[in-house]
C-alpha cells in the first residue's frame, strides 16, 4: 500500500475515534476541501460517509475512474443522481444517526437529505474535520513550501514591475501572470494591490488607481499548487519615504519580529495575537490594527487556527500547524502597512516557509 493511502487510513481512524464523542454512528462529509483531505479525491462533487467499519465515497459518473484511483481507502458508491441512490447510499452502511457538517451543508441540502433518507437522524456538527486539518504532515508542509517559493520569487520582482502610472489592476495582473509562469495552478485568492489611501483598506480590490511617487503600496498574494496555498504580503514605498512611513513600517516589522521570537506550541491563539497587538497598541495604534494576527493555511487559504483577540481559550497552538503572521497598521486617508509571512510551528518555535526580503523601497527614476 502506498504512503499516500496510509495517510488517508490514518485520517479515517482519527475521525472514527470521534464518532462516539459526537454521538453519531456515521459522519457525512460533503465539503470539497474536507473530502479531499480525508480521501485524496480531488473531484468537485461527492460525499463521504464514514462509519466504524465502512468508508464510502459517493460521486457521479464524471468522477468514477478518478475516485477509484485517488481514494483507495474508500469504497466507491456510483451515484446516478436519482433519489433512490440517496437512500441506497445510507442503507449501504446501516447507519441510524449521521453527523453532517454544520458549517458547510446548506438548508436545502439538509432538507433533501432528510427526504431521501427518512429513517436516518441527522445531527449538525461544527468544525468536525477542520481541527484535524490544522496539523500538517511533512508532505503537506513541503507542498506549502513549494507554493510559497512561487510567491517569494514573484514578490521579489515587484521592483521591476512597479512604476508610476501603472494601475493597481495592471500591477496585480503582472504579478498573477508571473505566478502562473512559475507553475502556479491558480491564485489562492485575487491578488491585492492597494496604493496610497487604498492601502488603508486591508482587503482592497485593485482598481484603476495609478501608482504615484509617495505611495505606500500593499501587495498581498498567494499561489495555489497541487491543492495547497501560500499567502504573502509585502508593503512597498514608491520613491523617497517620509518619516511617517518609516515609523509605521518599523512598528509593523517589530511587531512581526516579536511574534517570531516568542511564538511556540502551547500558546493560546489569543496570546499569540497579543504578541503583536500589545506592541502596536503601546505605540498608539490599537484602533488601526483591526484584523487578526493570522490564520492557518493548507488545502484551504483561511483555515484553523485563527490567531485573533477573539480566539477561544481552548484554541492552543500545536507543532505542525502552518500559519500566517500578518500584523498591519492602517491609517484612513494615508494608507497602511502589512507584512505577512508563512511559518510552521515546530516543537520549540516557528520556522519560516516564506523567505522574500522585506525591503520596502522602490526607487523612482526620472527620465
Ligand atoms: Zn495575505
Ligand atoms: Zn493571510
Amino acid at each position: 500500500m502506498s504512503t499516500r493511502s496510509n495517510v488517508h487510513e490514518e485520517r479515517l481512524t482519527a475521525v472514527r475515534h470521534k464518532l462516539a464523542e459526537w454521538g453519531v454512528d456515521g459522519l457525512l462529509v460533503s465539503d470539497d476541501v474536507n473530502r479531499r483531505w480525508l480521501s485524496g479525491f480531488t473531484g468537485s462533487a461527492g460525499q463521504l460517509l464514514i462509519t466504524a467499519d465502512k468508508a464510502l465515497l459517493a460521486t457521479d459518473f464524471r468522477y468514477w475512474r478518478q475516485a477509484a484511483a485517488q481514494a483507495p481507502a474508500f469504497t466507491l458508491f456510483k451515484h446516478r443522481r436519482a433519489p433512490e441512490d440517496g437512500r441506497a447510499f445510507f442503507k449501504a452502511t446501516a447507519v441510524n444517526r449521521v453527523g453532517i457538517e454544520a458549517d458547510h451543508v446548506t438548508l436545502s441540502a439538509a432538507q433533501k437529505l432528510r427526504q431521501e433518507a427518512d429513517s436516518v437522524a441527522f445531527k449538525p456538527i461544527n468544525s468536525a474535520i477542520e481541527p484535524f486539518r490544522a496539523i500538517k504532515t511533512a508532505a503537506e508542509i513541503d507542498a506549502i513550501r513549494a507554493a510559497a517559493a512561487i510567491t517569494d520569487a514573484v514578490m521579489s520582482q515587484a521592483n521591476d514591475i512597479f512604476r508610476p502610472g501603472l494601475t493597481e489592476k495592471a500591477a496585480a495582473w503582472a504579478l498573477e501572470k508571473r505566478m502562473r509562469e512559475l507553475g502556479a495552478d491558480g491564485m489562492a485568492f485575487e491578488v491585492i494591490v492597494a496604493a496610497g489611501e487604498n492601502a488603508a483598506l486591508p482587503h482592497h480590490r485593485p482598481g484603476g488607481r495609478e501608482l504615484r511617487p509617495g505611495d505606500p503600496i500593499i501587495v498581498d498574494m498567494g499561489a495555489r499548487l497541487n491543492g495547497y496555498h501560500s499567502d504573502l504580503t509585502r508593503t512597498f514605498f514608491l520613491g523617497e519615504p517620509d518619516e511617517q512611513f518609516w515609523a509605521i513600517y518599523n512598528l509593523v516589522l517589530a511587531a512581526q519580529t516579536a511574534v517570531f521570537d516568542h511564538i511556540r506550541p502551547g500558546l493560546n491563539a489569543k496570546e499569540a495575537d497579543a504578541l503583536a497587538r500589545d506592541l502596536i497598541a503601546a505605540a498608539g495604534h490599537k484602533e488601526h490594527f483591526g484584523h487578526g494576527l493570522g490564520h492557518g493555511v493548507g488545502l484551504g487559504i483561511h483555515e484553523a487556527p485563527a490567531l485573533s483577540p477573539r480566539a477561544p481559550e481552548k484554541s492552543r497552538l500545536k507543532a505542525g500547524m502552518t500559519i500566517t503572521i500578518e500584523p498591519g497598521v492602517y491609517l484612513p486617508g494615508w494608507g497602511g502597512v502589512r507584512i505577512e509571512d508563512l511559518a510552521v510551528l515546530t516543537d520549540d518555535g516557528a520556522e519560516l516557509l516564506s523567505h522574500c526580503p522585506k525591503t520596502p523601497l522602490i526607487p523612482v527614476f526620472q527620465n
